[in-house]
C-alpha cells in the first residue's frame, strides 16, 4: 500500500514560495480519476495492505480541501485522512507563512464537521505545529495529548491517528504519542506502508504539483 501526502489542492499565488506543495485542482481530478477509474485502486480512509489500495492524506488541514478537493473525492467515492492543527482552525499557517511568504487559511470547525459527517478520517497534527524535538518534553507531551482531547471533545470521534509536524521526531516522541493512546503514526520519510518500520512510522509518498499524470502514476504505482 501506498500512502500519499498532500498539502494543497489549488493554484499557487504569484508570491508562494516552494509552489510545489500545490497541486491544482485539475490535476488532483486526474490523478483521482485515473487511479479509480482505471486502475480500479482502492482509496479508503484507513490501512489497507492489498496492493492496489492507496491511502490519501491532506496535512495541516487547509480550506481549499473543501473546494478543490472534496467535490472530486465525493464523486470518485474516495475517502481520505485529514491531519488538524487543534489549535489554530479557521486561522491560517501561523508556523511557517513568513517563509513561505503566504498566508494559508485552515478549516473551521463546521467545516471539519461535515467532513466527519461525510465520512472523512481526522487525525491530530499537534495544536499549533512545532518541531516536537525542539520543545521542552512537557510542551510536546501536552501538542501531543491534548491535540487528541480537543479533536475527540469538537467532533464526537475517536482520532487514532497521528502526523509529525514537519516529519521531525524521535524515540521520546514517538514513545509520547504511542503513550497519548493514538494507533499509528505518518511521517515525511518516503516509502511504501510495507517499507515502514513500524505503525509509528509510516512512510509516505509527497506528491508534488509540478508532477505530470505520468509521472504521478509511476511513483504511485509502482
Ligand atoms: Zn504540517
Amino acid at each position: 500500500m501506498k500512502v500519499l501526502t498532500y498539502h494543497n489542492i489549488d493554484y499557487p499565488p504569484k508570491e508562494a514560495k516552494l509552489k510545489s506543495l500545490y497541486v491544482n485542482p485539475d490535476k488532483f481530478r486526474n490523478q483521482i480519476k485515473y487511479l479509480k477509474k482505471f486502475k480500479n485502486t482502492v482509496l479508503s480512509n484507513e490501512i489497507d495492505k492489498s496492493k492496489n489500495a492507496v491511502l490519501l492524506t491532506f496535512d495541516d488541514g487547509y480550506r481549499d480541501f473543501i473546494k478543490n478537493a472534496y467535490p472530486t473525492l465525493k464523486k470518485y467515492q474516495a475517502k481520505a485522512l485529514i491531519f488538524v492543527v487543534a489549535g489554530l482552525t479557521d486561522k491560517y499557517n501561523l508556523w511557517d507563512w513568513k517563509k513561505l511568504n503566504v498566508k494559508k487559511p485552515l478549516m473551521d470547525w463546521e467545516e471539519i464537521k461535515f467532513l466527519v459527517s461525510e465520512g472523512f478520517e481526522i487525525g491530530s497534527h499537534t495544536i499549533t505545529h512545532p518541531f516536537l524535538t525542539k520543545i521542552p518534553e512537557k510542551t510536546a507531551k501536552a501538542e501531543i495529548e491534548d491535540s487528541k482531547k480537543i479533536l475527540e471533545d469538537k467532533l464526537g470521534v475517536e482520532i487514532k491517528t497521528f502526523c509529525y509536524p514537519y516529519g521531525d521526531y524521535n524515540q521520546k516522541v514517538k514513545e509520547m504519542v504511542i503513550d497519548a493512546g493514538y494507533k499509528m503514526a505518518f511521517t515525511t520519510k518516503h516509502g511504501t506502508f510495507e517499507e515502514s518500520k513500524d505503525m509509528f512510522e509510516i512512510k509516505r509518498v509527497t506528491v508534488f504539483g509540478h508532477w505530470i499524470l505520468p509521472q504521478f502514476l509511476w511513483k504511485v504505482l509502482l
